[in-house]
């Protein structure tokens, strides 16, 4: 990307927090509890408000200005999980809901969705529907001018802290997925709606995540987002920008990697030589660096498409599959590199291999980003 001086400016703005963003990441995520205060300088930095309008207090950048942003956030900031509640902010209700919602929605919930005042999540998977994302039970039936909701959610990141949630549903069982799903906005405190405790994870750990429950759960016929059957393609519509947000900040966590492990290579000795003059090093180092390229690369092209209007399902699938694969591998071989230092939590280098895992499952899991691959090339 040949950014410009405003961009490079805006992403310069982030990087200045990253002392900040990443003070104590290895006793945050021990302790497993999001840290509310470094909330506060995510906030400030412009980062939340980056893709939506002046009018509603953010900056109206373009996708890929945005994406450059974020990924300066992965590369600078260490909390991996302080990253993932950033990114689910930013996609999970105010990129569905500038683009679906009514002018009363946004003007409601898009200003403190800007600056972090009220924290989101989205909710699509139950138990019985994962990867099959629609085989959902939670229904929505309209009864006296209202919606009333029940059932449960699965897997909820952001959900013991979210003040907002974006909940995906049956408005209609007959219709099936298409023209049969819906979404609709749920505030924190409605009654017969119940957040769960946060569930213990392997990582990511300053991100909370829980089950939802909804029991007769009244919400106004406002909170619709979108029109009444629109559930598929909001959802189509968040995922791309998902792929793109969230993963673009894994590259820049994957480059900041790279660099650890090129200085521990340069300056650790072992048989009197520094240990990536041994090929076998060096090359764990190449590959991360083949890796990080690879993946930037994916996801700015997708991300080009995107913001010109193209169809870009393949670009996307194969831009996640191998950024959230890339992470992983290169997370693996860090610790390699870095020897028994590295498998010891007090390097942040073992956390990086727990955070990365969780990329090949959310967003599509790598089987179904190979499946929409094999579909698309014709199989
Ligand atoms: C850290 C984390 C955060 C999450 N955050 C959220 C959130 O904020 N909101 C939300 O709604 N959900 C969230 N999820 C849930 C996530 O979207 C699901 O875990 C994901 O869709 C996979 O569903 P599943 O776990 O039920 O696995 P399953 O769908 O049961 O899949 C199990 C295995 O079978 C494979 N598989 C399934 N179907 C096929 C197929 N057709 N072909 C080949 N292989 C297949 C899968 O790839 C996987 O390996 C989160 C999950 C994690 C791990």
């Amino acid at each position: 990307m040949n950014w410009n001086e405003q961009q490079l400016a805006l992403q310069n703005t982030v990087s200045q927090l990253g002392a900040e963003l990443s003070k104590h990441h290895i006793e945050w995520d021990r302790r497993a509890e999001f840290p509310r205060e470094k909330w506060q300088l995510i906030s400030k930095s412009g980062v939340l408000g980056l893709l939506f309008p002046e009018q509603y207090g953010g900056t109206g950048q373009d996708l890929l200005t945005s994406m450059g942003v974020l990924e300066q956030l992965g590369h600078c900031c260490e909390d991996a999980g302080l990253n993932f509640v950033t990114s689910t902010q930013i996609v999970s209700i105010g990129i569905p809901l500038l683009r679906f919602g009514t002018d009363a929605l946004k003007q409601k919930y898009l200003p403190d969705i800007c600056s972090g005042e009220r924290i989101c999540a989205h909710a699509i998977t139950e138990p019985s529907g994962g990867s099959d994302a629609f085989n959902m039970s939670t229904t929505a039936i309209f009864e006296n001018d209202k919606y009333i909701l029940n059932g449960s959610k699965a897997f909820i990141s952001n959900g013991p802290i979210a003040d907002l949630f974006a909940v995906y549903l049956l408005s209609d069982k007959n219709k099936g997925v298409m023209g049969g799903s819906s979404v609709f906005l749920v505030e924190r405190g409605t009654p017969g709606f119940e957040i769960g405790e946060p569930i213990e994870k392997m990582g990511q750990r300053t991100s909370p995540l829980c089950e939802l429950r909804f029991n007769n759960c009244e919400i106004p016929v406002d909170n619709l987002l979108g029109n009444i059957g629109m559930g598929f393609s909001i959802l189509d519509y968040v995922m791309k920008h998902e792929v793109l947000c969230s993963f673009i900040i894994n590259v820049g966590e994957m480059q900041r990697r790279l660099e650890k492990c090129i200085d521990y290579a340069r300056n650790r000795k072992q048989f009197g030589q520094p240990i990536g003059s041994f090929q076998s090093v060096a090359n764990k180092i190449v590959d991360m660096k083949i890796g990080v390229t690879q993946s930037r690369e994916a996801l700015y092209r997708a991300g080009k498409r995107v913001q010109n209007k193209q169809n870009a399902t393949i670009d996307l699938a194969i831009a996640k599959l191998v950024t959230s694969e890339n992470n992983v591998t290169s997370a693996r071989d860090a610790i390699q590199i870095f020897g028994a230092n590295g498998y010891m939590v007090e390097y942040g280098i073992e956390k990086d291999l727990r955070n990365a895992i969780a990329g090949t499952i959310y967003s599509g899991s790598s089987e179904i980003q190979r499946n929409r691959i094999a579909s698309m090339i014709g199989l």
